[in-house]
């Protein structure tokens, strides 16, 4: 194995390599509690291309796995590394390469951060949409692998509706550039959209076109107070239902508002069983006559109050509470957070449901999440040095999955399946779906080096 890290030093600059293990151990986790994770070989930390290219062609060469990593914010354990893996961080390719205002796309390394590559587009007038609550924190490499949601997900769509091209190194090295640079284009598979969601299982995103859009108008914010959950469900049902079209629409329960309190000192209203944010970016009179509708359907489906942001300022705190909310659980104990999608009429049921949940396994579960496309986290707080509270919290996390499937929903809306969930994925898309995952993987991958035991279990 010592050939293996002095061939890497042989083809890497001295700062792209890493074997101290003290610097290592920050490389071996992302963001998810409960999942495994090994001491890596070696990680590097590619400046180019090349680098990545370099690194895969020793790893195939000597069957060493690999982990490609992005700034390991991930909720699923997918970035985790492997015992005697070669870990890939793509976290110092940060450059954003072109800005294309006419055609409306741009050219970016995968490390970029997603706030960082909005911020920049939106100096030139242009919008990228999907916006990860983590956004300051997770790189655009990750949010393509796990195609990430958002906030504004609800009217834009996630990840994958943005990715025109992608360059990725593939397992034996090969670069592969596929995707356009146009507004259309069918030539062949869409093979962009397919390494999209693969958590790194299929090839390594060194470098991705996306489109833009125009800058939307500053949204207008409004949030609703309810009684409880279902109730707030039942709105949002009808918020749906009436076409609004809304550019975000966001729920937090009492738990999680009280946590968000007390992290952040904010001064949210704890009286209510649950929250709803709403915004509309249509923009004059359309935007506030959005929030006038959302606020009337609101009022007669049992809100206790409406309140509309005075300011851009205020709607932005109310935003800022919704973005620290899980970062706010987790101060409140140790955590486990669910990512079940339920078709959007089934939403007021399933918020029913994990209510009860808590009630029957006399458990926190904090209930939040993006309401508009019916994609929540139920997320489990608890005592870890308490045995009996351990049991019931993996019992209360495996049982909102259970439900969200029996609703007709997902066991992840947005997060990824990693190593947390990869014992579900079966259930969900059943045999013969697995077989066709084993078949791709194969063909890309045939030594099964790229990530390995993620997504799909060994
Ligand atoms: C507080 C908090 C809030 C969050 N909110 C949201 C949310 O609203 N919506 C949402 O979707 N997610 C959310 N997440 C989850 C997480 O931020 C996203 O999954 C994000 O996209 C991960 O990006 P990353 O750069 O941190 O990737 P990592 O965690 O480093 O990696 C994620 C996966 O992508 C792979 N990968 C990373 N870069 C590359 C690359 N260049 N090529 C190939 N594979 C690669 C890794 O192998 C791994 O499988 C949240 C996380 C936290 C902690």
């Amino acid at each position: 194995m010592s050939e293996v890290v002095e061939q890497l030093r042989q083809v890497l600059p001295p700062e792209a390599l890493v074997t101290d293990p003290d610097r290592m151990e920050s490389y071996r986790y992302d963001r998810a509690m409960f999942c495994p994770a090994g001491m890596p070989l070696a990680v590097v930390l590619a400046r180019e291309t090349a680098h990545v290219q370099a690194a895969v062609r020793i790893a195939a060469e000597a069957g060493v796995p690999i982990v490609p990593q992005g700034a390991r914010s991930g909720l699923s354990g997918a970035a985790n590394a492997l015992d005697g893996c070669i870990v890939i961080s793509l976290e110092k390719m940060d450059k954003i390469l072109a800005i294309e205002p006419v055609d409306r796309y741009v050219v970016t390394q995968p490390g970029v951060y997603n706030a960082v590559l909005s911020r920049a587009v939106a100096e030139h007038g242009l919008f990228y949409p999907p916006d990860p609550s983590s956004w300051e924190f997770c790189s655009i490499g990750g949010n393509l692998s796990t195609n990430s949601g958002g906030l504004c997900c609800v009217k834009y769509g996630v990840t994958t509706d943005y990715v025109l091209g992608l360059e990725v190194v593939l397992a034996d090295g090969r670069i592969l550039r596929t995707g356009r640079k146009t507004v259309k284009g069918v030539a062949g598979y869409d093979l962009a959209k397919l390494i999209v969601g693969s958590e790194g299982t299929l090839g390594i995103i060194t470098e991705a076109t996306l489109a833009l859009r125009p800058a939307a108008a500053k949204p207008r914010t409004m949030a609703a107070l309810f009684a409880d959950g279902v109730e707030a469900g039942n709105a949002i049902l009808e918020i749906i239902r009436s076409g609004v079209s809304l550019s975000l629409l966001e729920i937090m329960d009492r738990t999680t508002i009280q946590a968000v309190n007390k992290y952040k000192r904010m001064d949210l209203p704890e009286e209510a069983g649950a929250m709803l944010i709403a915004q509309s970016d249509a923009g004059g009179e359309a935007g506030a006559a959005d929030v006038a509708t959302v606020a009337k359907l609101c009022r007669d489906n049992g809100a206790l109050e409406c309140i509309e942001a005075e300011d851009d300022a205020e709607g932005e705190l109310l935003l800022e509470g919704r973005r620290v909310a899980l970062t706010a659980l987790e101060e409140l104990g140790t955590t486990m957070i669910d990512d079940v999608a339920v078709p959007r009429s089934r939403l007021a049921e399933f918020i029913g449901r994990l209510e009860q949940l808590s009630a029957e396994l006399d458990i926190t579960i904090g209930v939040l999440g993006h309401a508009g496309d019916g994609n929540m986290h139920p997320t489990v707080v608890f005592d870890q040095t308490d045995p009996d509270q351990a049991k019931r919290a993996q019992e209360a996390f495996d049982r909102v999955m259970e439900i969200g499937l029996e609703l007709g929903g997902t066991i992840t809306g947005e997060h990824g399946v990693g190593v947390l969930k990869r014992a579900w994925l079966a259930e969900e898309v059943g045999p013969v779906s697995l077989d066709v995952h084993r078949a791709i993987k194969n063909a890309l991958d045939p030594k099964n080096l790229l990530n390995p035991g993620k997504i799909v279990a060994e």
